[in-house]
C-alpha cells in the first residue's frame, strides 16, 4: 500500500482509506410509531430530513492525471433518484400496522409509497435501510467503495448515525431478498395490487351511479 510520500511504485500517490467520499440528500417524509401510545410519535407526522452518506474505497489515489478514486457519479446518480422518486414523501410504516391494510385494501394505488418496517419506523432503523440499499447500490454497480457511514437529520436537533455501515451483519433488520437488500427503486415488499380488478370496479361502481341517476339525486 502506497503512503502519501508516493514512494512506492513510482508516481505520487496517496493510500485511498485516508480519503472518503461524502454526499447529502434533503427529502420530506412521515411516519408514526406504535411502541408509546402515549407518545406525540404514534400519530402519523412528517420530517423534512437529510441523509448524508460517507464512503470509502481501499482503492489508491493517483495524482497526475483524473485525480480521482474511482468515478462515483453514476452511483450517485442511482442513490439519488431512489432519495428523490421514492424516498422523498414516502409514508414509513410498521408492518404491524393497521394502516398498511388500510392501504393496500382501500388505497392500493398509493401503496408503493409505503416504506415498510419489521417494527417501528424510528430514524435509527431508517438509517440501517439507507445503508443496505446503498450498499446494495453499491454491489450491483461493482463500484470499489464501502458505505462508511450513513448519518440522518430528522430534525436540526436530532440525527443519528450508522457507523461502520458496510458491517450490517450484527444490526439485523432486513434478511437477504427484501427490499432494503435490493439494488433497486423499491421501499416495500407489499404483494403488488390487483390493478385491472380494482380499476374495473371502480369504472363499474361509477358507470352504475351515473345510470341511475345517483349524481342528479345529490344535488
Ligand atoms: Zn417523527
Amino acid at each position: 500500500m502506497k503512503g502519501c510520500d508516493g514512494r512506492e511504485g513510482g508516481g505520487l500517490g496517496v493510500d485511498a482509506s485516508v480519503i472518503q467520499l461524502e454526499f447529502s440528500r434533503r427529502y420530506s417524509m412521515a411516519h408514526r410509531l406504535l411502541g408509546d401510545r402515549t407518545s406525540k410519535c404514534a400519530i402519523p407526522h412528517g420530517h423534512n430530513e437529510i441523509v448524508t452518506v460517507r464512503l470509502g474505497t481501499d482503492l489508491p489515489l493517483e495524482f497526475g492525471d483524473r485525480n480521482l478514486v474511482a468515478p462515483f457519479d453514476v452511483l450517485k446518480r442511482r442513490w439519488m433518484k431512489w432519495i428523490d422518486d421514492a424516498v422523498d414523501h414516502s409514508f414509513h410504516v410498521s408492518l404491524r400496522d393497521p394502516l398498511v391494510t388500510h392501504f393496500t385494501t382501500d388505497e392500493a394505488d398509493l401503496q408503493t409509497r409505503l416504506m415498510t418496517f419489521d417494527g417501528d419506523p424510528t430514524t435509527e432503523a431508517l438509517a440501517l435501510a439507507f445503508a443496505m440499499k446503498l450498499t446494495a447500490f453499491l454491489h450491483a454497480a461493482e463500484l470499489p467503495f464501502r458505505c462508511e457511514q450513513v448519518a440522518v437529520e430528522e430534525t436540526p436537533t436530532n440525527r443519528v448515525v450508522l457507523e461502520r455501515a458496510w458491517d450490517l451483519g450484527a444490526c439485523g433488520g432486513w434478511t437477504p431478498g427484501q427490499w432494503a437488500t435490493r439494488a433497486d427503486m423499491s421501499i416495500n415488499d407489499l404483494p403488488p395490487r390487483r390493478e385491472a380488478s380494482k380499476a374495473a370496479s371502480v369504472q363499474a361502481t361509477v358507470l352504475s351511479h351515473v345510470d341511475g341517476g345517483h349524481y342528479g339525486q345529490e344535488h
